[in-house]
């Protein structure tokens, strides 16, 4: 199988398959931050929650569920945002963030790094296409608004 039906088998099955689909807690909890974020060059829309819970090293991210419509990229980066920054410190996950859009941002020339991206890996092969770059973004725009929104308010320490 070459690189690009593994990447496309990546993206179809966590398409099928979503983890951490659905939304979940309240939007006005303590700590929770909600967003709706459309990318209207494809249709794609998410409604996206996080939520962040404080520890003595500093905010973690409790969850993040969401709501996703559009095309298969869209929702399938959806999921491995769930897998990706859930669980981890608020600074580690911005770090995979970041690593994503660099991906992401690269034109298909950024080589992905697995240990960092999991399955994020997968949408190397999108970068490659200007137009579906926003679909795989969208969810992780999403996330980074809500984060920054709890972050400001300083909701986390509540
Ligand atoms: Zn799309």
């Amino acid at each position: 199988m070459d690189l690009d039906s593994l990447y496309q088998e990546i993206i179809l099955d966590h398409y099928k398959n979503p983890h951490g689909k659905g939304l979940r807690g309240t939007a006005d909890d303590a700590g929770t931050a909600e967003v709706h974020h459309v990318n209207p060059t494809c249709g794609d829309e998410v409604t996206l929650r996080v939520h962040l819970r404080p520890t003595d090293a500093g905010p973690v991210v409790d969850d993040v569920s969401y709501d996703a419509l559009g095309c298969s990229i869209s929702q399938a980066s959806a999921s491995v945002l769930y897998d990706l920054v859930v669980g981890k410190p608020v600074d580690d996950a911005l770090a995979v963030h970041q690593e994503f859009l660099t991906l992401m941002q690269g034109k298909g020339a950024v080589e992905p790094d697995e240990e960092v991206l999991e399955d994020g890996i997968a949408f190397a092969g999108v970068a490659k296409f200007p137009a579906r770059v926003k679909c795989a973004l969208l969810s992780w725009m999403a996330w980074k608004d809500a984060t920054a929104q709890v972050v400001a308010a300083g909701g986390e320490n509540r």
